[in-house]
């Protein structure tokens, strides 16, 4: 296992995997890892191949009044968490060697951006889908692994790679999450005792829409209005959406059909937590609802290089 820190060796550690014929699989993190992260890790050494994961709490997807500086860093600790999955290379470039003086060039998504996480964090995603681009050329992997847990961005970004007809495949993983419903995210460390006991209802909220659409509730107005409900009941959470949408386009569905997703963020005391389920059959397991939600073609089908 190496840490890497340089961009030019792992651009060429991964040029002369790929000389070699080796299909390069790649996990991008913040750090901070958890057992969501070391799934996609899991899954994607699964494949076989290289493996390389990137650490890198990326400065310009944080707004002014954002946690970028007391964002939790452990590096030392990643390093031990991923040995086991003995991969190729942690890259760990520093914030000066990825945005050197004179960096001017940004990526910006479009509407798929614009709701939600896009509404109230304003550069949030064109900061992901500028680093990602940046990564993404860097280490060329053949699959880039990244969770459901950020649905939006999973969105964002797999509009991005059909766009700019990126030859990189996305693999969206399922969301994993704490005994009571909880997702995993490296912010859960912000909740004190109490709101950690009062995080979950946004998995309940969630769980209320998915059972109103099982038992035939379409209307996705009612869906939302239900998970609502839900979330202004609980204490300490201030809700900042609830919504049920399509998920390549995010835009309102006024009828919710498998595939549809229902999202959701609240405050909860000092976090700021989001979460989302899938609609979709009665007992079909996330990497289905997956499935439905994102491999339908996003456009007329882009061509991308091998
Ligand atoms: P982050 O370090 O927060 O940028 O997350 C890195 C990757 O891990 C992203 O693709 C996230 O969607 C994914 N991820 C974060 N939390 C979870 C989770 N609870 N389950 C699965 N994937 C996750």
């Amino acid at each position: 296992m190496r840490l890497i820190t340089s961009l030019d060796d792992v651009h060429s550690l991964t040029l002369d995997l790929r000389r070699r014929g080796t299909t390069v699989s790649f996990v991008p993190t913040m750090g901070a890892l958890h057992e969501g992260h070391l799934s996609l890790v899991r899954r994607a050494k699964s494949e076989g191949g290289a493996l390389v994961v990137s650490i890198f709490v990326n400065p310009t997807q944080f707004g002014p009044s954002e946690d970028y500086s007391r964002y939790p860093r452990d590096l030392e600790r990643d390093c031990e968490a991923l040995a086991r999955f003995e991969p190729d290379a942690i890259f760990a470039p520093g914030p000066a060697d990825m945005y050197p003086d004179g960096f001017d060039t940004h990526i910006e998504p479009g509407n798929v951006a614009a709701k939600f996480e896009g509404a109230l964090r304003p550069g949030h995603f064109r900061g992901v889908a500028t680093v990602v681009v940046k990564l993404l050329n860097l280490v060329a992997p053949d699959v880039a692994y990244f969770g459901q847990k950020d649905f939006q961005q999973a969105a964002v970004l797999r509009r991005m790679i059909d766009d700019f007809n990126i030859g990189t495949r996305l693999m969206i993983c399922p969301t994993v999450r704490e005994h009571d419903g909880l997702a995993l995210s490296s912010r859960n460390a912000y909740l004190s005792t109490e709101d950690r006991l009062a995080a979950p209802v946004l998995y309940r909220s969630l769980n209320r829409a998915r059972e109103l659409f099982h038992a035939g509730e379409t209307r996705a107005d009612v869906l939302a209005a239900a998970m609502r409900t839900i979330l202004e009941a609980a204490p300490r959470a201030k809700v900042d959406y609830a919504a049920v949408v399509r998920p390549d386009t995010l835009e309102p569905a006024a009828q919710a059909a498998a595939g549809c997703v229902a999202l959701v963020a609240s405050r909860v005391g000092p976090a700021r937590l989001i979460d989302n389920l899938i609609l979709g059959p009665p007992g079909a397991p996330d990497e289905e609802l997956i499935e439905l939600a994102f491999e339908a073609p996003a456009t007329s089908g882009g061509h991308t290089r091998p």
